[in-house]
This record gives structure tokens, C-alpha cells and sequence, in this order.
């Protein structure tokens, strides 16, 4: 069973890959943003809730997302692995997801990071936000406050997954393919 976290900065392309390596190796991809888009698009009340944090490029806070994920997980028992995308975003997210895994006898094998300059991804995600309407894309100081919220509470998760030795980093720019190739080969050979 490969349990995989994908790191990197808003627009780094973790999606993108996520999907592929969930065809590639069977995995279930869970995505806490398209989590949180499902529920406001479905006006639940943790929709309305995440909402008024990701309008302003804020963090939803670490009780709700870590409950939400979990949810998730089990509601996926056959799973042959997961692909974790966008979570976890702080230390205590990644505690929490640890905990979790250990009481179901499941670990996380790696974490990869995709490294895209910030200036590289502001272009990106306003270009993202012309076709997909997220109103976290359309305003370069949202997606600031999303690198800040990086920054600040996600990249010390860096350490957190190299004293585990699970952190790994390959660059993120390329074609969707040539990076593809890059993080299945990096996959096989865990
Ligand atoms: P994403 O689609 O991964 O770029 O996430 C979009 C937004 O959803 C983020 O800017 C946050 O507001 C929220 N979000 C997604 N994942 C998390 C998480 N693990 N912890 C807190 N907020 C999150």
C-alpha cells in the first residue's frame, strides 16, 4: 500500500499529478480544496464555513479539515492507497494525520514536494482563475496571502517529513508529462 502526500505552493500542480498517479498506481485521491468546493457548492454548513476562510486565501481552520479528511478515509476501506493533496497544511494537520494512520496500521511512505518559483505561480493561478472562476485565483493579493499562509504554516512541515526521511522534492516546472514521469519513477522505487 503507497500512501503518498503531494506538497508545494498554490499552483504548483498538485492536482494535476495527483490525478495522474491515481490512475498510474490505483490510488485514491483525496483533495481537501475540491473537498471544500463540493461543500459549497452543495451550500453544507462546512461549506459556508470554509468558504469565508478560502475567499480571503486564509487557512480553513485545523479541527474541521483534519475531521473532514479523516471522514474521507474511511469512507474509502478498500482503498489500495492514497493520494493526499493539499493536506496536511500545518504541523498539526500532519500530527493528526500520523495518528490516524498509525491506529489503522497504515503509514505515509513519502511526501513530495513540487518547487515552483512564486513569481511562476502567481502568473499560473491568475491564469487558472480566468477559466475556473475560484475567486482565490482571480486577485494577485489573495494569492499572496496563500504563499504567506505557506510560508508560515506549511513549508516547517519540511523537517517535520525529513526527520521521518519521507521528504522528497523534484522541480515543477516542465510538461505535465515530463514532471509525470518524474514522480512515477520516484514512486516505483520506494
Ligand atoms: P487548494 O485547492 O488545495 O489550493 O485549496 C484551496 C483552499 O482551501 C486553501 O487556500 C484553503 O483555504 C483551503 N484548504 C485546502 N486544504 C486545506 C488544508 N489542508 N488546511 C486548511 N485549509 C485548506
Amino acid at each position: 500500500m503507497k500512501n503518498i502526500i503531494l506538497f508545494g505552493k498554490p499552483g504548483a500542480g498538485k492536482g494535476t499529478q495527483a490525478a495522474l498517479l491515481r490512475d498510474a498506481f490505483q490510488l485514491v485521491h483525496i483533495s481537501t480544496g475540491d473537498l471544500f468546493r463540493y461543500n459549497i457548492g452543495n451550500n453544507t454548513s462546512l461549506g459556508a464555513l470554509a468558504k469565508s476562510y478560502m475567499d480571503q486565501g486564509d487557512l480553513v481552520p485545523d479541527e474541521v479539515t483534519i475531521k473532514m479528511l479523516e471522514a474521507e478515509v474511511d469512507a474509502n476501506p478498500d482503498a489500495g492507497g492514497f493520494i493526499f493533496d493539499g493536506f496536511p497544511r500545518t504541523s498539526k494537520q500532519a500530527e493528526a494525520l500520523d495518528e490516524f494512520l498509525h491506529g489503522k496500521e497504515m503509514r505515509i511512505q513519502a511526501t513530495i514536494a513540487l518547487e515552483v518559483d512564486e513569481e511562476v505561480l502567481i502568473k499560473r493561478l491568475l491564469n487558472r482563475g480566468k477559466d475556473s472562476g475560484r475567486a482565490d485565483d482571480q486577485d494577485e493579493e489573495k494569492i499572496r496571502n496563500r504563499f504567506e499562509e505557506y510560508n508560515n504554516k506549511t513549508a516547517p512541515l519540511i523537517s517535520y517529513y525529513i526527520a521521518q526521511n519521507k521528504f522528497h522534492s523534484i522541480t515543477g516546472v516542465g510538461t505535465v508529462t515530463e514532471i509525470s514521469e518524474q514522480l512515477i519513477a520516484l514512486l516505483d522505487s520506494l
